[in-house]
């Protein structure tokens, strides 16, 4: 049986949180004086003068109908990098608790445990950039509070084989399961959401930065237990989503098929790059992707992605990284980004 309790380190469970008078009194109406806000505006409109709602109650509102989830579910955060920095400082103990993670994978999960001084365990993917599960069991221990799984992967870009995540999650209940979907609105494959009642400690990651194209705001959802939610509400700093994000968030939901229109296209383009660079003699292998990446072995990696950026192409060497050699990890752009990628590699 998992037990919140026991994952959550004791002294954040027993901590009080900072509090604001607004927390009694959530209404947009009225004479605030209780904030040490400019009462006349700001120095540039009559706006952003007063601090936004540290729990994000109108945005929650409308993406948790769009995620079939209850607003209590959602964490939103300053990119989910915010959120995978507090899932950790909320349940490792530095310099006893480990975290558990399947590289090559996303960066910031080892970047964040080891700036709390949190023990990073790590079992590789197996060469096809599955989870070998048994050995994820085997592996973790008393003091793994986390087991984190991204899929679709990045750098692979494939999605990570369903029965697997569940074979986790049926099997590992001292700690948390997170599955970072960064990239399921490029994949076919349902998200981990839906799940969220039948196990408690599931933890699912997503963000606005990719399919939804607002990188630059810096937006990430965590979804969970309401008792997951509260604990990083509790410890994450009171307005982490300031008030001109969130305004733009409210507009952006309502434009769910915009955001469908480009993850078609990126597809469509993942395609017609895929296969133009098949034809390239200077690539071995290009790995299956279900995302706006793709993973692509050449013949030498690392004097291509300096010859391409000395043309101003930029892509991600990803030649020194575990299972990875030679390979150079591409974001699929618009159709005359890729081909200026592609014809540049033919000159090569
Ligand atoms: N998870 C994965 C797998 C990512 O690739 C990224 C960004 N590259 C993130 C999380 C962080 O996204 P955000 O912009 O929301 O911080």
């Amino acid at each position: 049986m998992f037990s919140l309790d026991k994952v959550i380190r004791p002294h954040i469970l027993s901590l009080t949180p900072y509090s604001s008078a607004r927390d009694e009194y959530s209404g947009s109406e009225g004479t605030f004086l209780d904030a040490n806000e400019n009462p006349f505006g700001s120095v540039i409109s009559g706006k952003y003068n007063r601090y936004p709602d540290p729990y994000q109650a109108v945005v929650k509102e409308k993406l948790a109908k769009i995620k079939k989830v209850r607003p209590g579910q959602i964490f939103l955060g300053n990119g989910s990098d915010e959120a995978i920095d507090l899932i950790i400082r909320a349940t490792c103990e530095p310099k006893q608790d480990n975290i558990l993670i399947l590289p090559p994978t996303y960066g910031m999960y080892k970047v964040c445990a080891d700036v709390q001084n949190v023990d990073v365990k790590q079992v590789p993917l197996t060469p096809d950039f599955q989870v070998d599960t048994k050995k994820v069991l085997e592996t973790a221990d008393a003091n793994t509070k986390i087991i984190w799984i991204c899929s679709p992967n990045n750098p692979s870009g494939n999605i990570i084989e369903r029965a697997s995540i569940l074979h986790i999650l049926d099997n590992f209940k001292t700690g948390l399961v997170v599955v970072d979907e960064a990239y399921i609105d490029f994949a076919t494959e349902e998200s981990f959401t839906q799940l969220l009642d039948t196990y408690p400690n599931l933890v699912v990651m997503q963000t606005f930065s990719k399919a939804w194209g607002l990188a630059a705001l810096r937006l990430g959802m965590g979804f969970a237990s309401e008792e997951i939610i509260k604990v990083l509400n509790k410890i994450k700093y009171p307005y982490n989503l300031n008030g001109v994000t969130q305004k733009l968030l409210y507009a952006a939901l309502g434009k769910e098929e915009k955001k469908d229109k480009y993850v078609k296209q990126i597809l469509k383009e993942r395609e017609r790059l895929h296969k133009k660079l098949t034809d390239l003699s200077i690539v071995q292998h290009i790995y299956p992707s279900d995302s706006n990446q793709l993973l692509v072995k050449f013949t030498e990696a690392n004097q291509i992605f300096h010859y391409l950026i000395e043309q101003k192409i930029i892509t991600r060497l990803r030649s020194n990284v575990l299972l990875c050699d030679n390979c150079i990890r591409i974001s699929v752009g618009t159709r005359k980004e890729n081909d200026i990628l592609l014809k540049a590699l033919k000159k090569y």
